[in-house]
């Protein structure tokens, strides 16, 4: 018998293990909870929820709505217990989280090609041992991973930075949210195509803006996280702490930058990089931050041009194990250096209970098809919100290689059409996702 061997009971393992089972393969998950826990987790349940008990919108016109759909279409064991599990909460898919966790472990735990092993793993096969053997790994130990594990993976990386222990994520923009008759284009020394946004502030408006900022609310840090990390990510606010005009020298520098109306450089200057190939979102380049997301809003909202902006994602720093994915992956989430080892979950660069579980899902169908001898497993088209994930993690977008969750700058657009409402957009961008999704998942 061949098997799958699975690292992590959390979210994308559990998925993972059910879709391998579905296939009629024999699984093995190795989970180290209860015997020892991460430090958000407290139970030894598979799929524990360590937050809030919510897996988002089930809004057919969102993107958290339409991944889930999605899910269902390939019978995730996760959305199925989640609607078992489900508490009122309006329109969002929240949970009992004993309820739910405890569904997943005994449809897991009742299925006699599964095994448990309560214990931590350290060390991973080569290539060699598993092409012998004919088994396939899945590594889906999440945002915090153990340390040795963490050295492990680094081997499979090759190179140090290339595995991450901290997030440092910067607010995500809609791009027709920008008032671009503030706004203009450029780059900095005129170098490239003039692919930024900018925001140029005089004196008055960056003050008044470094003001908002220390007087906004901010998340507290974790008592296991250690501020020492962020060095190289720090979030905006504690480069104020640093001096009022930190940020005028760091992330808010006018370098370079001749503002059209002045023809000269502004005080200061917030860029804005396009982050996808349409210009449908645009980053804030530097801007990672603790300051609540209420606050963030607000405060970033009083900026020229962002009068009416809509963001994707709001800013955070926090302990995250992830890789840099779009260079260690295969486009079927394998390791480059080892393509019987699979990677799943959090670790990838997804951010979100639900999308962990979704590259759980693919991952645990694509191991299951090099354990049986099939052909490579099909995986879903870009156009749909699993497939837009997917390409997330194996290809990357602009910039740094930041963890990402649904949201519909991810999908084509559709473009403005008058007497359209923006409502109307996404459910016509959602449906047809889902049309999309539909006929992939009648091919397979
Ligand atoms: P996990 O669910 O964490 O599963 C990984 C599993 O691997 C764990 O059970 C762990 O014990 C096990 N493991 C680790 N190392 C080893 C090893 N060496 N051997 C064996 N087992 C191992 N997302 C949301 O959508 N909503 C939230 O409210 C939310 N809150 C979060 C709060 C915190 C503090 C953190 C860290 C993350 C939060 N997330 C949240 C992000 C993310 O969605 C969750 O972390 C999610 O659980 C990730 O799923 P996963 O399967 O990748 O990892």
């Amino acid at each position: 018998d061949n098997w799958v061997h699975i690292v992590g009971g959390g979210l994308a393992g559990s998925e993972a293990a059910w879709q391998a089972l579905r296939q009629g393969c024999k699984v093995r998950l190795y989970e180290m909870r209860p015997k020892k826990l991460t430090p958000a987790h407290k139970t030894g349940l598979l799929a524990e929820l360590v937050c809030s008990n919510s897996l988002k919108s089930l809004n057919e016109g969102s993107a958290p709505g339409l991944l889930k759909r999605e899910m269902e279409l390939l019978d995730s064991l996760v959305v199925k217990a989640a609607k078992e599990a489900r508490v009122p909460a309006g329109q969002a898919l929240a949970v009992d989280r004993e309820q739910f966790s405890g569904i997943i472990s005994k449809t897991l735990q009742n299925n006699p090609n599964f095994e448990l092993v309560e214990d931590e793993v350290s060390s991973l096969p080569t290539e060699d041992e598993l092409l012998k053997s004919g088994d396939c790994w899945i590594v889906s130990s999440g945002p915090l991973t153990s340390n040795d594990l963490s050295k492990e993976l680094l081997k499979l990386c090759g190179e140090e930075d290339e595995l991450h222990f901290y997030d440092a994520i910067a607010p995500v923009i809609e791009g027709d949210s920008i008032n671009r008759s503030v706004v203009y284009s450029a780059s900095r020394w005129q170098e490239g195509e003039g692919d930024y946004l900018n925001i140029p502030l005089n004196k008055d408006q960056y003050n008044a803006f470094v003001d908002e900022v220390i007087a906004a609310e901010k998340m507290p840090l974790h008592d296991f996280e250690d501020v020492k990390y962020f060095e190289s990510c720090l979030p905006i606010e504690v480069m104020i702490e640093r001096g009022r005009d930190t940020l005028r020298f760091g992330p808010m520098k006018p370098s370079g930058l001749n503002d059209p109306a002045t023809g000269r450089w502004a005080y200061a200057n917030i860029q804005l990089r396009m982050e996808d190939r349409e210009g449908a979102m645009y980053s804030m380049v530097g801007f990672q931050t603790k300051m609540k997301w209420p606050e963030q809003k607000r405060i970033f909202r009083t900026l020229p041009g962002l009068e009416n902006a809509e963001f994707f994602k709001l800013g955070s720093v926090h302990r995250n194990t992830y890789l840099n994915s779009p260079k260690v992956l295969t486009d079927d989430l394998s390791f480059k250096r080892n393509r019987r080892i699979l990677l799943a979950g959090q670790i990838t660069g997804v951010e979100g209970y639900t999308e962990s579980a979704a590259m759980g899902l693919l991952a645990g169908r694509a191991a299951a098809a090099k354990v049986l001898g099939k052909a490579a497993a099909a995986m879903p088209p870009q156009e749909t919100m699993m497939g837009s994930l997917l390409s997330h993690v194996v290809s990357g977008g602009r910039g740094d290689y930041s963890p990402m969750n649904a949201n519909l700058g991810l999908l084509p657009t559709i473009p403005k059409k008058r007497g359209v409402s923006k409502a109307d957009r996404k459910a016509e961008q959602c449906s047809r996702a889902f049309e999309k999704f539909q006929d992939f998942s009648s091919t397979i």
